[in-house]
């Protein structure tokens, strides 16, 4: 077997090691040091959104966005069933419920056609989810919303940098998400953040990521948050990378292209779609789904590109089909038939920064002969 080709490998090429430098030689390393508030400051003028507010992860920034919008029990929200878990747990501990929708089977996001019909006086927000790097058809959602009086959250966990309809992801909903993974288009290690431009959520969300700490009178508690705060050192090495934003979005679209002209004539696979009339793929992953000609699903060819050395990631799981929430009573009997044959056809190929050329041709070449 040749050197694996890993499914993902990020870029740290830039000033990363001299802000990390900075960092140990001014000693400070906690949620207290400088780099925290110029990440959030910069990150937020980025995506265009008033505040950003750093956390420790993306699933914490969905914890707080949920319960800084007062949502709990009684409440629903709507969301999709293909996405990852972090979404729908939030929901949960919080004390509400999912209420999903399927995807569409050509842009695997949330099929926004289906929303209206979803609304009950119980719910509270729609969580949008832009999914591998197309986002979800946005001014539906918002009209709705708006008509009925419903909050959004925008997961914009695989959207950094990207556009709907020239207006950034992220800032579209009355909260955005985002995590700094080490697969995501800007990089922490772990890290997250929220991003909203109404100045009262945002104090309620760092309120709600700092133990919700009383301003006037520390150690008192009105109410129970988490520590859920970002370091020094992770929001360092996320300066570094959003310098570097535009350059790393150019280079994931070289890369899908890449993937795209390799592939296009394989009947066995459909592609992710380049563009649709609101935004141009930013392939956050290059996922494909088997057809349904081949006669093996998607686990089979995993292990037979792993045989050859290519590292591959299985499609989220839907939610409606996780046996922790049909344990709870959630879901039970729902069926969603796109999201379903998606997660069993579906999977991802080495997508990240550091993925040479030549490696993006052994993965197609690979896939092409796995198939045959
Ligand atoms: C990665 C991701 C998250 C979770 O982020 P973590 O930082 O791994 O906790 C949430 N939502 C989506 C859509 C993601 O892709």
């Amino acid at each position: 077997m040749k050197a694996g080709i890993p499914v993902n490998q990020p870029l740290l090429d830039g000033n990363e090691r001299m802000y990390l430098d900075e960092c140990i030689e001014t000693g400070w390393i906690s949620s207290e040091g400088p780099f925290v508030k110029r990440f959030e400051e910069s990150f937020a003028a980025k995506v265009g959104s008033r505040f950003g507010i750093a956390v420790c992860n993306g699933s914490a920034a969905l914890d707080v966005a949920v319960v800084a919008l007062g949502i709990g029990p009684g409440d629903e929200v709507i969301m999709p069933t293909f996405t990852i878990i972090s979404c729908a747990a939030a929901v949960v501990r919080a004390g509400a419920r999912p209420v999903l929708v399927d995807v569409d089977p050509l842009t695997w996001n949330m099929d926004v056609a289906r929303l209206e019909d979803l609304v009950t006086e119980r719910t509270r927000a729609i969580m949008v989810v832009h999914i591998f790097g197309l986002p979800v058809d946005m001014d539906p959602v918002i009209e709705l919303a708006r008509r009925k009086g419903i909050r959004i959250i925008e997961d914009a966990a695989q959207a950094h940098g990207q556009t709907y309809r020239g207006r950034p992801c992220g800032a579209m909903g009355d909260i955005g998400t985002f995590s700094f993974y080490p697969n995501k288009h800007v990089t922490t290690g772990e890290g997250g953040m929220l991003t909203t431009d109404d100045p009262e959520l945002a104090d309620r969300c760092r309120s709600l990521r700092n133990l919700c700490f009383k301003p006037e009178q520390r150690f008192v508690h009105d109410e129970l948050g988490w520590n859920y705060r970002m370091t020094n050192l992770q929001a360092a090495v996320g300066v570094a990378q959003l310098e570097r934003l535009d350059e790393f979005l150019a280079r994931k679209r070289r890369m899908g292209a890449r993937y795209q002209s390799l592939l296009a004539d394989l009947p066995e696979v459909r592609l992710p779609l380049p563009a649709t009339d609101y935004a141009a793929n930013a392939y956050w992953v290059f996922g494909v789904v088997l057809d349904d000609s081949v006669g093996f699903d998607a686990s089979e060819a995993m292990a037979r590109l792993a045989a050859r050395g290519i590292g591959s990631r299985p499609f989220f799981w839907p939610m409606h089909e996780q046996p922790v929430f049909r344990k709870r009573g959630l879901f039970s009997g729902q069926q969603l038939p796109h999201a379903e044959r998606i997660a069993r056809r579906g999977f991802y190929l080495p997508s990240g920064l550091a993925l040479s050329e030549q490696q993006i041709d052994d993965c197609a070449g690979a896939l092409r002969q796995i198939l045959q």
